[in-house]
């Protein structure tokens, strides 16, 4: 979907196409660029550029404000339950819309299962905290977009954790929408394109990227690859935070960890992206495995909830204590 562009100061026809030309098709796009980004359009001057930008943020509502419309639009946050009582109760409540949740953890570390519980607990009404206010809202069809980068999204799968709330897993699925990313370009596009998704009238409350990284990590090796990776990987963060904060999401992503081989202190694995990830997720979760069914989360880095760790299992009924 496109935006009127010539509804921006300064900007004619031959500045609108120009503009959709190079992928600033709509206004949130434009509010979004550097004014440096637009100069490199021909006949976009500095001024312009910065008037242009200045507009946009206007009509896409970004930008400062008062304390007290913070506090009212944080009155809509809603919650989704893990499926884990002990999980959720570290998490305050649940999985939290309006922020980015991060999980890392190694392989097998239950990274996918619990994105995948989540796509099955967005359908079920008693798995969902709001205020009555927003809940018809929440609960009027809710649906999830899951971003697959690693080819482990698996419908058996949500049949069979769907199944085992009662719920009619076909039913479960028809309220998913599953894209497979075989590349960071196409997920970062995914990830954008969820916007037209809700344009079109779908109820969008949940987004999942699994993983956040990989395609990154092997798309960007080196070290003279490095700022560019994390340039990207902040835009794209930036993404998903501002689906999380305009259309009330939760959003979840998932994220490999590392060996630290240097670590002297501290933890000696770390989530893959570096600051850019840890300053642009408002939830962190560790996760490892432990005995058997077994795994502990751990919450950390969190703005206003204390570190803490919760255990859960993962067996054929989903994620639950
Ligand atoms: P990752 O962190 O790599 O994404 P996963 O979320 O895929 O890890 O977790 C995989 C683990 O989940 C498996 O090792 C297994 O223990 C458990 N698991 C996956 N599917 C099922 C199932 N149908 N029944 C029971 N356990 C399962
Ligand atoms: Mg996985």
């Amino acid at each position: 979907i496109m935006d009127d562009l010539t509804q921006l100061p300064g900007v004619g026809p031959t500045t609108a196409e120009k503009l959709k030309e190079a992928g600033y098709t709509d206004f949130m796009k434009i509010a979004t660029a550097s004014i440096g980004e637009l100069t490199e359009i021909d006949g976009i001057s500095e001024k312009a550029a910065a008037r242009i930008i200045e507009a946009a943020r206007e009509l896409c509502n970004l930008g400062f404000k008062s304390g007290t419309e913070v506090l009212s639009q944080r009155k809509n946050i809603w919650k989704l339950s893990t499926g884990s009582k002990n999980l959720d109760e570290i998490l305050g409540g649940g999985l939290e819309s309006q922020s980015v949740t991060e999980f890392a953890g190694m392989f097998g570390s239950g990274k996918t299962q619990i994105a995948h519980q989540a796509c099955v607990n967005l359908q079920c009404p008693e798995r969902i905290v709001a205020d009555d206010a927003i809940k018809d809202e929440i609960l009027n069809e809710p649906k999830a977009v899951y971003i697959d980068t690693e080819g482990t999204f698996r419908p058996e799968r949500i049949v069979q954790m769907a199944e085992a709330l009662g719920l009619d897993g076909n039913e479960v699925l028809n309220n998913i929408f599953v894209a497979r990313a075989y590349n960071s370009d196409m997920q970062m596009l995914y990830a954008e394109n969820v916007e037209n998704l809700i344009r079109e009238g779908h109820n969008i409350k949940l987004v999942i990227v699994d993983s956040l990284t990989s395609t990154f990590r092997t798309e960007y090796i080196g070290r003279g690859k490095l700022a560019e990776r994390q340039q990207k990987l902040g835009r794209h963060m930036a993404t998903l935070n501002k689906l999380a904060d305009i259309y009330n999401c939760v959003v979840i992503v998932t994220n490999q960890v590392a060996a630290r081989p240097d670590a002297l202190f501290g933890p000696s694995e770390q989530a893959i992206g570096g600051h850019i990830v840890g300053h642009a997720a408002t939830f962190r979760i560790f996760l490892r495995k432990a005995k058997g069914d077994k795994r502990v989360a751990k919450l950390y880095d969190s703005p206003h909830l204390p570190d803490a760790e919760a255990m859960f299992r993962i067996t054929e009924k989903g994620i639950h204590d």
